[in-house]
This record gives structure tokens, sequence and C-alpha cells, in this order.
């Protein structure tokens, strides 16, 4: 039986007539960029998250550009991040001339860790007139929190964190849309806790468009319109630039798709967490217990999307002879990400070095992404199981 990582031809399948058909509306409308397409699904992402302002961008890499380059991040400025996560999260920072700051995750939940901003903060920098700068004197701006696989980062003792310093967050909500946060007066949704939240529809995505796109969301009016002129090489009106921005723009044919599975989301969300939950069952089943440490799921009991399983990631004992036993049986499985970004080759400026943040490299080493999503039957899941069981067998 073959079990590959993600197969998106289910969901195509299910929506083709109408997916079809915008794509048909939008051919026959001739309009291709920022039209009424592009708006709609602006709107419907507000419902969706709880957000007041939502920017549709060229992508979830462009989503965190455009937030850096309006606030007018640039040399001089760091900001606080994790090193494990999609390149992309610290490789805006360092595009707009920023310093990314690194600190630890918690070692359950993959997440930035808020005691290691705060030590971070303690040990390494000062308040020098109002301003948090760090021993080389630059200005830490930000922290930059990613919800990684799809669950929520402890948002509550991060946005604690940053209100006593002054500090905005961006949510890299790329793997995490609808991801359910539990607070005191109920719900929040993954990209509205925070100041910004950011993004990617990229096809693999849980929602996914049919090529790349990303959106922006956010509470302030100000900053929604600075994102919108950003959004358009900072353009307002018609060809005088108050500031440089880029094309940041979505396309309106990936609007125009993107709307059509909007709907699907949360019934999508929730048959992976289902999934997830079987998943538990067959290692329980199995006791499996002493080679797989399965995803933790903190705020299950409090929200209901507690955590949207972007990924099914398990630490394996043997982590790369696992993968090779499952390749070998045509099951899919994937290592999300090899190599922490502090010890990335382009980031050897900032001098770090193998050790430096233990839990992020020690994930690296021993984490594996399982088949997930919301169309996997139940029969492609107890093979997955059982070829792991023949593994430690
Ligand atoms: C996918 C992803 C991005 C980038 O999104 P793109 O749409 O591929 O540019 C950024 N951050 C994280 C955590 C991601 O998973």
């Amino acid at each position: 039986m073959r079990v590959p990582l993600l197969d998106l031809s289910g969901q195509y399948h299910a929506l083709a007539a109408p997916i079809r058909q915008q794509i048909d509306e939008v051919l026959q409308s001739q309009r291709f960029i920022l039209g009424p397409k592009v708006e709609q699904f602006e709107r419907a992402l507000c419902d969706y998250t709880g957000a007041k302002f939502a920017i549709g961008v060229s992508s979830g890499t462009d989503a965190l550009l455009a937030v850096l380059m309006a606030l007018e991040i640039g040399p001089g400025d760091a900001v606080i991040t994790t090193p494990y996560s999609f390149f992309a999260t610290a490789a805006c920072i360092a595009r707009v001339g920023a310093t990314p700051l690194f600190v630890d995750i918690e070692p359950e939940t993959f997440n930035i860790s808020p005691e290691a901003i705060r030590s971070f903060i303690e040990k390494n920098c000062r308040q020098v007139n109002g301003v948090l700068m760090t021993r080389d004197r630059q200005a830490v701006r930000l922290i930059i929190p990613v919800h990684l696989f799809g669950l929520c980062c402890e948002m509550d003792a991060i946005m604690e964190i940053a209100r006593e310093y002054e500090l905005l967050v961006i949510e890299d909500a790329a793997q995490a849309i609808g991801a359910g946060y539990p607070r005191s007066g109920g719900v929040a949704s993954a990209g509205a806790i925070g100041d910004v939240g950011c993004f990617s529809f990229y096809p693999s995505k849980n929602l996914g468009a049919a090529g790349d796109a990303g959106a922006i969301v956010c509470m302030a009016e100000n900053l929604a319109t600075r994102l919108r002129t950003c959004r358009q090489h900072g353009m307002e009106p018609r060809y005088y630039h108050q500031f440089i921005g880029g094309n940041f723009r979505l396309d309106e044919l990936q609007a125009a798709i993107l709307q059509v599975k909007l709907p699907h989301l949360a019934g999508w969300s929730a048959a992976r967490r289902a999934a997830a939950d079987f998943y538990r069952e067959e290692f329980s089943r199995r006791n499996l217990a002493d080679s797989i440490i399965l995803p933790a799921e903190p705020y299950r009991e409090r929200a209901g999307n507690h955590h949207i399983y972007h990924q099914f990631i398990i630490r394996a004992e043997g982590r790369d002879e696992l993968k090779a036993h499952l390749a070998s049986n045509e099951i899919g499985s994937e290592i999300y990400y090899p190599v922490p970004l502090h010890l990335q080759e382009c980031f050897f400026y900032l001098e770090h070095k193998a050790g430096d943040f233990p839990e992020a490299e020690r994930a690296a080493a021993e984490t594996l992404a399982l088949p997930i999503y919301p169309e996997l039957s139940r029969e492609a899941q107890r093979f997955v199981v059982d070829k792991i069981a023949e593994f430690y067998g």
C-alpha cells in the first residue's frame, strides 16, 4: 500500500466544479489584479480569524517581509524569533537588514519558549530611553513567534513580555490558520492574537492556493492602511510613492480559488484532528510509547481547534533508519527541519555554533512528520503504524 506524505487530489476533485467556475469568472472579467474576489476573500478571512483587517499578499514570505517593511524595521534593529522554523521567518528579518535574535524552543511543543525569551532579554538587553537595546546597541523591536506544525505558541506569556518591553508581536501563522488559543474571554484564532498575523497559502498548507499566495491580518486600521500601500510599492495615490514597498499583491485568480476552499477549512481541520486521534489510539494499542513521543496538545481541554495538525510530528528513536524503513514500504515522511536556522550556512555571520540552542538541535535530529491530511484513510494510517511497529518490533 502506497501512503504519500500528502495527497491534494482528493480535495481538488471534491471542489473541481466550483473552482473551475471561479477561474472562469475571473477569465471572463479580465480583472486579474486586486479585484472583487480579493476583497471578498479578505472579508471572509476577517470573519474566519476574528481579525478586523486582512490584506491579501503574494506569499507567506512576502507577508512577513511586507510587515517588516511597513514597520520600518531595518539596520540597527533586532527581532527575537525561533531557530526552529521554516527558513522564511528568519530570512525576512535579515533581508530588511535587521538581526535575528534566536531563542530556544520548548521541547514538548517545538514552539518558542516564553521563559527563554524572558531570560534572553534579562541577560543580554538593557532599556535605554525606553528602547530595549542589545549589547552591540541594536534596538530590539519585535518578537516573531511561529505557531509551528499547527499549534499556537504560549501567546499570553509572549504578549506579557512584549507589553512589558514595548515590543510588537508578529505571529508567523503560516502553518496555523484556524488554530485555537484559549484566552480568558474565549478562544482566539492564530494570527489574530498578537499585533499582526501572517498566513501562507502555499499549496501544501492547510488552506492551499493553486500557486503562491498569502495574507496579513491585523487589528489596527493605520497599520492595515500602511500594509495596503506597502503591497503596491508604497504607492498612494497612483504614482506617488510614500515609502518603498514591493509588488506583494495577491492574484485575483488565487483569491477566487481560496474563496471556494475557505468555507471547508474548519471541516478539514476537524478531519485532521480526528486522524491525529486515530494515530494516538493505534500507537497506544501497540505500546510504542518507549520509542516514540507523540505531539503535545496543551490546549485540548480549553480550545476546540486546539491543533490544526498541519503536520503530525513524532520524536522517534533511530529517526533516520525509521524514515528509510517507511520509504522502503512506500510510506512518505519528512524531516521538518533537518538544520536549525542558527546553523544554516547563510547565517554563519551571526557566529552561532552547535550547542547554542540545544532543544532546537535535538528536535532537528529526532522529529519525523507522518502522513496527515483530511482525506487520509484509517486503513492507510493503520498501515503506517504497522510498519512503525515492525521497525521497533
Ligand atoms: C510556509 C511558511 C512560510 C512561507 O510561506 P510561503 O507562502 O511559502 O512564502 C513562512 N513561515 C512558515 C513557518 C512557513 O511554514
